[in-house]
């Protein structure tokens, strides 16, 4: 009896653990114990109807975890519009990247759903997350390079990577207790549950008074921290309340579903120069600045930003934009993604539009 219904919790905490989410979304994660890591939903998820992948969050309720869903910053839903987060992030590019100038995007958002000419094109985790992924495009509907640098310029606080450490480090303070709260249920479901019932150990009334303690403690803290990050997400926090009173695994895993928006205002390049460490930066930010460069028509105010986050780390732009290493008997390379090729063809065959170049001998 028991034993199934460990078997049933487990099943439901590793559903727990997975989020769907649009593939050109960019996923920050760390366990309690490593570095924070970085991908796209496509890159890490497993495929499940074209349009979302099913991302796996670090498995257990243990230390600082935050798994936190930023939408790239000027992506458009499929990747219609060329993105810098298709840029930095291996990923090939949309092989319509070319063909539709940013002067034919126009999205509409219903909720968290955005919409391109009556088609659905991407499901966003929150509105937030929804209405940054649509305003950029809708930004430059004019097709602009103006239009985008006025955008930019009234969204520059989605750069400063001062605030994005600041909002971090108070969702890590706020949410420590929450985070011991489900590491104890952690180990009083998978541990004490289960070695009471294998050495029939009697059961008591406390084991049900732990429980409902855990329960209570855990809601009560990840009220506060929802109505402190998200004071707009008041009817999404009671349905948590509901889902955690009926499912201990969803408890278990309310810390990472609170970090989930956590920074989806923000640009995905700022974040990384917050989350990463040194090398893992420069490797973002080379991918980054390559696809402005080489990859995608950027506009030019956008290339100028993506550059100053990066001097600011102290990297310089034109090093991260030089060309590869030769290999030997390679005659070409993608100045995008640095794939080289012993045969000289005309494009890189990941990335749709961009001409091989060749190596000077
Ligand atoms: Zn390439």
């Amino acid at each position: 009896m028991i034993e199934s219904l460990v078997a049933v919790l487990v099943i439901l905490y590793l559903v727990e653990l997975c989020f769907a989410l649009p593939p050109h979304a960019i996923v920050f994660s760390r366990p309690g114990w490593g570095r924070f890591s970085v991908a796209t939903a496509a890159e890490r998820g497993l495929e499940i109807r074209g349009r979302t992948r099913l991302v796996l969050a670090p498995p257990l309720p243990l230390g600082c975890i935050l798994v936190t869903e930023v939408p790239p910053l000027h992506a458009a839903p499929d990747g219609l519009v060329p993105s810098a987060a298709f840029a930095w992030l291996p990923l090939p590019p949309p092989a319509t990247a070319a063909a539709v100038p940013y002067s034919q995007v126009s999205l509409r958002r219903v909720g968290t759903t955005l919409l391109l000419a009556g088609g659905t094109r991407t499901r966003w985790a929150s509105e937030p997350a929804a209405t940054l992924a649509a305003d950029a495009p809708n930004a430059v509907a004019g097709g602009t390079e103006r239009a985008w640098q006025r955008w930019l310029q009234e969204n520059v606080a989605r750069s400063d990577e001062g605030a994005i450490r600041t909002r971090v480090g108070d969702f890590r303070r706020a949410t420590l207790p929450l985070r011991v709260l489900c590491t104890l249920l952690f180990a009083f479901l998978f541990g004490v549950i289960p070695v009471t019932a294998l050495l029939h150990l009697p059961w008591s009334a406390w084991h049900l008074v732990a429980y409902v303690a855990l329960l209570g403690g855990i809601q009560v803290f990840a009220w506060r921290v929802g109505s402190r990050f998200y004071p707009a997400d008041r009817a999404k926090r009671w349905t948590r309340v509901f889902t955690m009173l009926v499912s201990p695994a969803e408890l278990m895993c309310v810390p990472h579903a609170l970090s989930r928006d956590l920074l989806a205002g923000h640009d995905p390049l700022a974040v990384a120069g917050v989350l990463l460490d040194g090398p893992r930066f420069a490797d973002a930010a080379a991918r980054a600045l390559r696809g402005a460069h080489f990859g995608t028509r950027l506009p030019v105010a956008d290339r100028e930003r993506l550059e100053g986050i990066v001097r600011r780390h102290g990297l310089a732009a034109a090093e991260l934009v030089a060309a590869p290493t030769q290999e030997a008997g390679s005659r070409v390379y993608c100045p995008r993604c640095h794939e080289q090729l012993t045969l000289v063809t005309a494009e890189c065959r990941n990335c749709a539009g961009v001409p091989m170049v060749e190596f000077r001998a």
